[in-house]
This record gives structure tokens, sequence and C-alpha cells, in this order.
């Protein structure tokens, strides 16, 4: 009787938790907050890995005013299912489960065009319109298509970076930049992001892969995960490099994992006739755009948000082991540490840093 009893005991619709919240640029604090509760539809998350992303630290800075004072940050991470809300039918209290960066509600014309990023009643919302997965709990609304089921032996850290780095590098870098079997891709910025997209083209077997970056770390990191070749360089520099490697050629893809026009200069400087540009990074201010060379240059430019239509397969991967999440974690602290994770995270070269995971 009391085995029956114990579970109902934490009086749901009170209590109280740990997070991680914004109050101004400049100003976040682990705060004790309210405990959230599901409504229809909804489920709530008992964190157990959460990592900070770039975006994070542009919320930080004040680049992201749609972030308000009292948000709980954070949009990656695996928890447990604590509770879920009236008509969730994909998850029940005690799964683990795998958040996605990605709100979907499943049946808006932009989530049955695949296009998720654009949900109209989702998108990228957590950890920026509503709370998010740096605390003890999270609310996830529309449960049942933005969660995804995984084993309960799955390692949680290594999942985590499924949340938003690989399906964005994947998406964003490697689909939209058509990468073939035998093309030359380069990937300017050796980040999280840069490097998730240089482990995920390689499921296309591309002859080289060119690796820029001005941090010898992150460069050496590269070669270990199956970078080619590495430039050490930056702008101009960095673009007579690779003109050289490839003989004055240019590369077939060239993949932008910064968000920054100097970054952006390089791709255009780099990409070969009939070349892809396909831009990962965010991009707070205008870049110059050179069509008095790229007009007769057969180019190719995508953006993207990430729709995360490639978790499942990505899931697929990391779990038989091909696809290896873990090796981009290399700080690990608790969610009360926050503030000494930022820190770390924002310190990156120096902290030689690159997925930082706060654990529950
Ligand atoms: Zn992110
Ligand atoms: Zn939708």
């Amino acid at each position: 009787m009391t085995a029956l009893a114990a579970p109902l005991l934490p009086s749901l619709g009170t209590g109280t938790m740990r997070a991680t919240v914004f109050h101004a640029p400049g100003d976040i604090r682990v705060d004790e907050v309210p405990r959230p509760h599901a409504g229809p539809g909804e489920a709530v998350i008992r964190i157990t890995t959460t990592t900070i992303c770039g975006t994070d630290l542009h919320i930080l800075k004040g680049d992201v005013p749609t972030v308000t004072d009292g948000r709980i940050l954070g949009h990656e991470g695996v928890g447990i299912v604590e509770e879920i809300g009236p008509g969730v039918t994909r998850v029940k209290k005690g799964d683990k489960v795998l958040i996605s960066c990605i709100t979907s509600c499943g049946t808006c014309p932009f989530c049955k065009k695949g296009m998720y990023s654009h949900c109209e009643d989702g998108g990228w919302i957590l950890g920026h319109l509503i709370d998010g997965t740096q605390a003890e709990y999270v609310r996830i609304p529309h449960a049942d298509t933005s969660l995804y089921a995984l084993p309960a032996s799955a390692d949680e850290a290594a999942m985590a970076m499924l949340s938003d780095i690989f399906p964005t590098g994947f998406e964003c870098g490697v689909l939209n930049g058509q990468v073939k079997p035998g093309d030359t891709v380069a990937i300017v910025g050796a980040g999280p992001i840069g490097l998730a997209a240089l482990l995920t083209a390689q499921f296309y077997s591309p002859s080289e892969i060119v690796m820029i970056d001005p941090d010898e770390n992150r460069l050496k990191v590269a070669q270990s995960l199956g970078a080619t070749r590495t430039v050490k360089a930056v702008g101009e520099e960095a673009v007579r490099a690779v003109m050289a490697l490839t003989h004055g050629a240019g590369v077939d893809v060239a993949i932008e994992a910064v968000g920054v026009p100097a970054t952006f200069d390089v791709c255009q400087g780099i990409v070969g006739p009939g070349g892809r540009i396909a831009n990962i990074g965010v991009h707070g201010k205008s870049v110059e755009l050179h069509l008095e060379k790229l007009w007769s240059h057969n180019i190719t430019l995508t953006t993207r948000l990430v729709d995360t239509v490639t978790t499942p397969m990505l899931l697929k991967l990391a779990l038989s082991g091909r696809l290896q999440p873990l090796k981009l974690v290399t700080h690990r602290f608790h969610l009360e540490e926050a503030m000494k994770a930022y820190d770390t995270f924002g310190s990156a070269a120096r902290e030689r840093a690159l997925k930082v995971v706060l654990e529950g």
C-alpha cells in the first residue's frame, strides 16, 4: 500500500524548482521558481541533462529582444516524463525522452510540409517565448510531436546533442549544401555546429572536408573527427589557403557555421562554379552579397532554421554508435552550477570548451 501511495505524495499544483532565469542583458541567475504542470497535449519532463547553446549566449548579450525578464533559458535536453496532460498518447510517465529544440503541432500547414521550424503553434519557442530546459522541470507543449522516446539505456549527454546541434548541422549545412560523394566541402567555423556538420557530412563520402577556424584546439578536434585538411586563418588569408588547396577550383560546398559577415565572405570567396553556399549561422548584421562575381557561377545559396525532421534518423545512428555525439561534450556541471557553466562556455577558446552539459 505504501508503494502505491508514495508516488502520489508530491502534490501536483504546488512546489518550486531551481532554474536558470534571464532577467536582463548580462543578468541571468539560478532562481527558485514555480514548478510547471501539464495542460492538454502537454508533458512535464524532469530534466536529467541539458546544455548551453551559442544562442543562449546571444540571449545573454541581449541580441534576442523577444526573450523577456523571467524567462527560463534552454532549448536542448533529455529527461524523464514526470506528468502528462489529457490527450497525450505517445509518451507516458517514466519514459526517457529527447526534447526537440523545435516544438511542432504536427497538423498545421507548415508542419504538414515538414517545416516544423515555422509551426503556427510552435517553432523555436523553448527558452525563448516559453520557459526552457535549464531547470529541474520543463513543460513541453505538443508533447506527442515534440518529444522522442529513448531507450532507458541511452547515454543522456550524447542524446542531448540531438536536440539541436546535430539536426542543425545536418539539415542546414549538409542537406541544404547537397553534399555528394566525391565533393570538396569546406566548413567555416569549428564550433559545435560546424563539428556536427563535419560528422554528418561524412554520411555522403565527400573526398575532402576542409575545416576553417582561427582556433588551433578546435582544428585539432576537427582533424580527429574526420577533417581531411584544416586552415588556421580568417578572411582573405583563409580564402587564399582554400583556393591553393583546391588548385584554384574552389569548393563544391561551403558551409557557413559562425554567423558574421567575415565568415560569409569567406564562403563567397571559396565556392567554386556550380557550388553551394549553405548558411547555418545566426546573422545579426547584413552581409555584402558579391553578385558581381557570383551571377555567372551557377551558385546556390541556402538558408534554413532547423526543422528537426531528421531527428529520428540521427537518433537511430547515434543509438547504434555509427554517430558519436559524445565527442563534442567537453565539460559537465550540475544544474545548480549553471553560472559557472555559462562562464566556461562563454570563454570557449580559453577553456577549450565545445558542448557544456548541465546535469540534474
Ligand atoms: Zn541551440
Ligand atoms: Zn504546426
